[in-house]
C-alpha cells in the first residue's frame, strides 16, 4: 500500500459514550496506558479530580488547559493509529458532547454492569445513531455483584433497540470474578487484577477443558451453561451488522483492573471503521482524495478571554494537513493560513506535525471559524452532518441594566455561533437560551460578563423544547404563523422554531398541523 493510504487505513476514530460514573475516565486512562501515553493519562485524572473538587465556573476556567490537550488524544497500539475524542459529561455536559459524536467514526459504550442503561447512555446512542456510527460494548465493574450477563444485554438490546453479540463472557463476578471465556478464540481468560497486556494471562483453551473444573470447580458449570446459552440464543458476531449499526459486540471486564481493555483495543483495531466518506453538498468526499478538507465540530474558547481566542477543532476528511499550510474557508469564501496549528500527539514522538483522515487539529482563531465550517483547498464544499439538537433546559434572558441590550445581542450571537449555548429570539424581542448541560448557562453568563461586560439574569421560562419548522408552502407557513406566533422564535440564524411549553402541547400542535415538519436537529448552515 502507498504511505498515504496506509495512513488512512491505520487511522481508528472514536470516542467513549456512557452514563458518568461508569467508568469512561478510567478505561480512557487504560486505553492510553497501553499506548504508552503515560503523561496524558495522568492529566485526564487530574482534571477529573479537579472536577469533583468545585463546581466552579472559574475551577473550570483554570482546566481549560488541560481540557484542550485532553479533548483529543491520538496514540499508537500495534500498527494503528488512534485518535481518542472525548465527550464532556458530568457537570460539563454540553452539546459539545453530542457533536464530537459526528466526528468520529466509531464509539466504545461504557455500561456499569450493576446498573445496566443509563439515561445518559439513552440519549448518546441516539447521537450515534444519526449517522449508524458502529459501537462497541464494554460491560464494566465486573469485580463488583452485579447484574447477570443476560440481563444486562436484554436490556441493552430492549432500551437500546441494538443486537447484542457478545464476544466474552464473564465467569462470576465480584470476589468470585475469575475471568472471561472468549467465544470466538474460544478460551478463558484468567483474572489477574492490574495486569498490563493480556499475554501475560494465564489462558485455558477449550470450554470443556478439565483444567476449567481444576482451577474453578465453583464457578466452572454456570460459565458452561452461559456460553452454550449465549451461542445458542444470541447472534455470533457478523462484521457487516457491526458497521451499519445494528449489532453491538459485547466485551466483559473490569476497567480500574484492566481487565478486558486490551480486547477493545483489539476489536476497535480490528473491526472499527477506517476514516469514511463524507457527504459535502455537492459531492461525496473520500478519505483518500489528495487534496486537504475538513470540517470543525467544536469550538472551544482559549485560555485568555480578553483575547476572545477559540481553539476550533477541525475533522480532517481528505488529503494532509501540513502546519502552516494554507486553507480556503468555504463560507467566508476567502484563503486562511493554518498557522500555529495544534496537533494531539499524546505520545508519538519524531513525527512531523502534520494530520491525516480521520486526524484532528486545533485552529487558533478570533471567530473567524464556526462550527460546521468547511476547509477545503479551494473547492466549494459543505459538509453536512453536524447537527444542532433540540436543548433541553431553558432559561430567559433579562438584563440587569437595559442600556446593555446591544452588547447582550451581540454576546449572545457570537456565543450562540460558537456553540456555547442556543439562543432564540422570540416576538417581542425576548431572548431564550437553550442547552442540553446546566453548566452552559454558567458559562454564558461568566463569559457575557468578562468579554462582553453584560450582566444578564437568566430567569426559568415555560418551555420543554423546540422544534424548527418545515413548511410545504407559503400559504401553510402564514397561517402557522398568524395562529401560533406567541409559541414562535428564530434561531441566530434566522430559522423559524416552535417553543413548545409541554410535550403533551407539542404532540396536539403537530396532530393539528399534519403537514408541518418538526425537527429534534438541524443541520450547522
Ligand atoms: P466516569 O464518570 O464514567 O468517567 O467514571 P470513572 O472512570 O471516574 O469511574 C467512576 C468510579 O468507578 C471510580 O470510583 C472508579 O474507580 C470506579 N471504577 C471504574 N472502573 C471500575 C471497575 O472496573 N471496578 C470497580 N469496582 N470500580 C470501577
Amino acid at each position: 500500500m502507498e504511505p498515504f493510504a496506509r495512513e488512512i487505513a491505520r487511522r481508528r476514530t472514536f470516542a467513549i459514550i456512557a452514563h458518568p460514573d461508569a467508568g469512561k475516565t478510567t478505561l480512557t486512562e487504560k486505553l492510553l496506558l497501553f499506548g504508552g501515553a503515560i503523561q496524558i493519562a495522568g492529566a485526564i485524572k487530574a482534571r477529573k479530580a479537579a472536577r469533583h473538587a468545585t463546581s466552579d465556573w472559574m475551577a473550570v476556567e483554570q482546566q481549560r488547559g488541560i481540557s484542550v490537550t485532553t479533548s483529543v488524544m491520538q496514540f499508537e497500539y500495534e500498527d494503528c493509529v488512534f485518535n481518542l475524542l472525548d465527550t464532556p459529561g458530568h457537570q460539563d455536559f454540553s452539546e459539545d458532547t453530542y457533536r464530537v459524536l459526528t466526528a468520529v467514526d466509531a464509539a466504545v459504550m461504557v455500561i456499569d454492569a450493576a446498573k445496566g442503561v443509563e439515561a445518559q447512555t439513552i440519549k448518546l446512542l441516539e447521537v450515534c445513531r444519526l449517522r449508524n456510527t458502529p459501537i462497541i460494548t464494554f460491560i464494566n465493574k465486573l469485580d463488583r455483584e452485579v447484574r447477570d450477563g443476560f440481563d444486562l444485554i436484554a436490556e441493552i438490546e430492549d432500551i437500546l433497540q441494538i443486537s447484542c453479540a457478545p464476544v466474552t463472557w464473564p465467569m462470576g463476578m465480584g470476589k468470585h470474578f475469575r475471568g472471561v471465556f472468549h467465544l470466538l478464540e474460544d478460551r478463558m481468560f484468567c483474572f489477574a487484577p492490574g495486569t498490563e497486556r493480556r499475554v501475560e494471562l494465564e489462558t485455558i483453551v477449550g470450554l470443556h477443558n478439565p483444567l476449567l473444573d481444576e482451577r474453578f470447580p465453583d464457578e466452572v458449570t454456570k460459565l458452561r451453561e452461559d456460553v452454550a446459552l449465549a451461542r445458542e440464543a444470541l447472534p455470533p458476531f457478523a462484521l457487516g451488522e457491526f458497521l451499519t449499526g445494528r449489532q453491538t459486540p459485547v466485551f466483559f471486564g473490569s476497567a480500574v483492573n484492566n481487565f478486558g481493555v486490551q480486547d477493545v483495543l483489539d476489536a476497535l483495531a480490528a473491526w472499527a471503521p477506517p476514516p469514511q466518506p463524507r457527504d459535502a453538498g455537492a459531492r461525496t468526499v473520500h478519505p483518500n482524495e489528495p487534496k486537504f478538507t475538513g470540517f470543525v465540530f467544536k469550538i472551544q474558547a482559549n485560555l485568555d478571554p480578553k483575547h476572545r481566542d477559540r481553539m476550533a477543532f477541525l475533522r480532517v476528511c481528505s488529503g494532509r494537513y501540513t502546519n502552516g499550510m494554507k486553507a480556503f474557508h468555504t463560507r467566508l469564501g476567502r484563503e486562511m493560513r493554518l498557522a500555529n496549528a495544534v496537533t494531539f500527539l499524546a505520545n508519538r514522538r519524531n513525527v512531523e506535525e502534520e494530520a491525516y483522515p480521520g486526524d484532528i487539529i486545533g485552529i487558533p482563531n478570533h471567530g473567524q471559524l464556526q462550527i460546521g465550517d468547511t476547509l477545503t483547498e479551494g473547492e466549494l464544499l459543505q459538509f453536512t452532518g453536524i447537527p444542532y439538537f433540540a436543548p433541553e433546559l431553558f432559561r430567559a434572558a433579562r438584563l440587569k441594566d437595559p442600556l446593555r441590550a446591544k452588547q447582550l445581542h451581540k454576546g449572545l450571537k457570537e456565543l450562540g455561533e460558537e456553540g456555547a449555548i442556543q439562543v432564540f429570539e422570540r416576538e417581542g424581542g425576548q431572548l431564550i437560551l437553550g442547552a442540553v448541560g446546566a453548566l452552559q448557562f454558567e458559562i454564558v453568563a461568566e463569559r457575557l460578563k468578562t468579554e462582553y461586560q453584560v450582566e444578564a439574569l437568566f430567569e426559568p421560562v415555560e418551555i420543554y423544547t423546540v422544534r424548527w419548522l418545515l413548511f410545504p408552502d407559503d400559504a401553510t407557513k402564514n397561517r402557522f404563523v398568524r395562529e401560533q406566533a406567541l409559541r414562535l422564535g428564530r434561531d441566530v440564524d434566522g430559522n423559524l422554531v416552535y417553543l413548545a411549553p409541554s410535550r403533551y402541547n407539542l404532540e396536539l400542535t403537530q396532530e393539528k398541523y399534519p403537514e408541518v415538519e418538526f425537527r429534534a436537529t438541524r443541520e450547522h448552515r
